[in-house]
């Protein structure tokens, strides 16, 4: 019988767990053919989230969990997942039920029936959210279409479902900046889009303000494109050039009209204007710096302090 994951990432999901655990498991329940693994990483919850996951392995061999020494990111979370899943199929979904378990068996038909290697999912409406986030969210997507090579979709989702195969292509990539939407373009295969409409969270709270949101698209930004170098660069010629046709300008005045000492506002605009920009090329080119700085230290991406199940050798 084939095997499918589930990670479900949780940081402080105690109020949420309990619908989600009677969801997936109504769900599973409808796909005989299949046996279930459900793998919860506890991203360092503060509340009783643990508690919650203990009590349903007691009574369910089927789940097992990951639980961190700390908050790591919903990102080691999954990466976390990944490792440790040991399906034929992995699914990721969200513990708030904003990714509905319940498309699980059409997502399954499109591997099994379709051929594909993943099936991922994407809102069509943003609705229930703040629209000052679409707003930015939409902005930060055409950019990445844009200067980016690696195909991101708008309203993706990380709840999808990958054949083993994806999976451990995923798992090839261990870097320490992890910008999953990214990652999951990057290592290509055949994948099928499905849409739905946006749900609410069925209880508790929302982890993102808006500032982390904000850090998670520079993050993906650093990450997958190298275009913010060049423009620099480039923004620098261009200085360059406007700087020596000006000086040309200077100079054949001076010559033919004489050298009345003036100007001195104008020059502080623009001693000004290059110092600022010659601070923003340099805090972009520490962006780069500061993340290849993480990388090469090679820190682990999560560190786990308790579990039932081990690291899965896919070999
Ligand atoms: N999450 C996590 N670590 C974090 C933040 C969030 O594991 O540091 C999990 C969270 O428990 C949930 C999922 O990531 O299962 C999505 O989080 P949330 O619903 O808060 O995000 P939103 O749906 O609002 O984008
Ligand atoms: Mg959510």
């Amino acid at each position: 019988m084939k095997k499918i994951s589930i990670i479900v990432p949780c940081y402080n999901e105690q109020e949420v767990l309990p619908l989600f655990y009677a969801e997936i498991t109504r769900v599973a329940g409808l796909m005989e053919e299949y046996a279930f693994e459900f793998l919860f990483v506890d991203d360092g919850s503060k509340d009783k989230t643990m508690e919650v996951v203990r009590a349903f392995a007691e009574q369910d061999e089927r789940v097992k969990y990951v639980s961190f020494s700390r908050n790591f990111g919903k990102e080691a979370a999954m990466y976390a997942g990944f490792t440790h899943a040991c399906g034929d199929y992995v699914a990721v979904m969200d513990a708030d039920l904003q990714d509905p378990p319940a498309l699980l068996p059409e997502m399954m038909d499109a591997i099994k029936k379709e051929g594909y290697d993943s099936v991922a999912t994407r809102r069509v409406t943003r609705k229930g959210e703040p629209p000052i986030r679409s707003f930015f969210a939409r902005c930060f997507y055409k950019l990445m279409r844009r200067i980016s090579k690696t195909e991101m979709v708008d309203g993706a989702r990380d709840y999808r479902l990958m054949t083993r195969k994806f999976v451990n292509s995923l798992l090839e990539l261990g870097e320490y900046n992890r910008f999953s939407k990214g990652l999951y373009g990057w290592v290509g295969y055949k994948t099928k889009w499905l849409e739905y409409e946006n749900v609410e969270r069925a209880a508790g709270e929302t982890k993102w303000s808006f500032w982390k949101l904000l850090l998670y698209s520079i993050e993906g930004i650093v990450a997958f494109s190298a275009a913010p170098l060049a423009i620099a660069a480039v923004t620098g010629l261009v200085c360059c050039l406007l700087a020596f046709v000006f000086i040309l300008v200077i100079i054949i005045r001076t010559l033919l009209f004489g050298d009345p000492v003036a100007g001195w506002p104008s020059l502080v605009c623009v001693i000004l204007l290059v110092g600022g920009l010659q601070l923003f090329c340099m805090g972009i080119l520490g962006e780069y710096l500061a993340k290849t700085y993480l990388e090469v230290k090679e820190r682990p991406i999560y560190i786990c302090r308790e579990s039932n199940t081990q690291p899965y050798n896919a070999e």
